[in-house]
């Protein structure tokens, strides 16, 4: 491939190419420093400057107030499953979770591990995690409630949050953070694996309310504290300055060229419109996920056979098209279209997808 590909990786995933040409024109000499970002001091103020800027960024993107910490963690979001009960669950109290696939299995399992009291309040399970459930009860003395807002391997997303009272959200948003606007008070904690919409692999980035911070018990392992980080704006030890240096630059291209996240929802569902009506007008490519729990972000469907799915993915790859075969778990295939993939990358696929049903259909 001598060009860069329509990318619809679902993660790592496709970055902004004014981010990557930034990262590019200003490798070698960061901020007139003389050295590139891998290898200035992440006890300098260039450093300091970046991962500030991020924080700032972040809450400003999200209008969240000075009631929330916004730090960076390694271990990506797999990490995050441990950390959450281990932190902000005292042992008897019940914790609830709603289980939409994967992510939120793994995220329920870690807590099990932790012999936490689990709730397990609903699940999407007993059709294939092919929807998100909307009858629960949370329990009022629940420690939060758990739930992954998109679940990036079986194409659902929650439209609408739960509500749980005055019980804190704690959400797994690796997958569409940032995808749209919305009220963060009500989360107790926000975790995000980077790689998928706001950066690249190394990184989590944790939105936490001060108040959960009372929770975390004093005989932890310090690097596994959320007290250690927000103490020490997220450079208790050496932090992934890379990573958090791309984030700050993906969420600048995201305030100042697309506009602020209300400009990218507006993207994002024109994208995803694009590709449900292709799917919904065709006899030849089916959707996985029930209508009214479709991902924005990923989007995933079947053809008529397993031998026209990998001839697809082969043939789309040939033309430039790459990332859209289906989770290894679930097969299938899957356009991820997180808000670095352009409205005319999804518009060229779906030229393609309606080619291909043409000759192939
Ligand atoms: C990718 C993904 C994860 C796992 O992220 P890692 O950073 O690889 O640990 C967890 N949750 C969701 C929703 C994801 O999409």
């Amino acid at each position: 491939m001598d060009k860069r590909i329509y990318n619809f990786n679902a993660g790592p995933a496709a970055l902004p190419l004014p981010v990557l040409e930034e990262i590019k024109d200003e490798l070698l000499n960061f901020n007139h420093s003389g050295m590139s970002i891998l290898e200035v001091s992440h006890r300098s103020k260039w450093f300091d400057d970046v991962i500030n800027e991020a924080v700032y960024r972040t809450k400003r993107l999200l209008d969240i107030n000075d009631d929330f910490h916004v730090i960076f963690i390694q271990g990506g979001a797999s990490m995050q499953f441990c950390m959450t009960p281990m932190n902000l669950v005292p042992d008897k109290q019940i914790v609830d979770f709603i289980n939409t696939g994967v992510w939120s299995t793994k995220a329920i399992k870690e807590a099990n591990i932790q012999g936490k009291n689990v709730h397990v309040i609903a699940s999407s399970e007993d059709e294939g995690f092919s929807y998100i459930p909307d009858n629960f009860q949370v329990d009022n003395d629940a420690a939060y409630l758990h739930f992954t807002s998109n679940n990036t391997i079986k194409g659902t997303q929650w439209h609408r949050f739960p509500e749980a009272g005055g019980v804190p959200l704690v959400s797994d948003m690796s997958s569409d953070i940032m995808r749209k606007p919305f009220d963060v008070p009500p989360f107790g904690l926000i975790y995000a694996g980077a790689q998928k919409n706001i950066g690249p692999a190394g990184v989590a980035m944790v939105i936490i309310r001060k108040d959960m911070l009372e929770r975390v018990p004093e005989n932890l392992p310090t690097m596994l504290k959320y007290t250690t980080f927000t103490e020490k704006n997220s450079m208790a030890n050496t932090p992934p300055c890379f990573a958090v240096y791309t984030i700050n630059l993906v969420l600048k291209w995201l305030d100042e060229k697309i506009g602020g996240l209300q400009e990218m929802n507006r993207i994002n569902r024109e994208k995803a419109e694009i590709l449900y009506d292709l799917i919904d007008s065709s006899d030849f490519y089916r959707g996985t996920a029930r209508r009214d729990s479709r991902s924005m972000m990923n989007v995933t469907f079947r053809l008529p056979s397993e031998e026209l799915e990998t001839m697809f993915v082969k043939e789309a790859m040939d033309a430039g098209f790459g990332g859209l075969k289906g989770h290894r778990s679930v097969g299938g295939c899957r356009a991820s279209i997180y808000n670095a993939t352009d409205l005319d990358a999804v518009k060229a696929l779906a030229e393609f997808m309606g080619d291909f049903e043409k000759n192939r259909g």
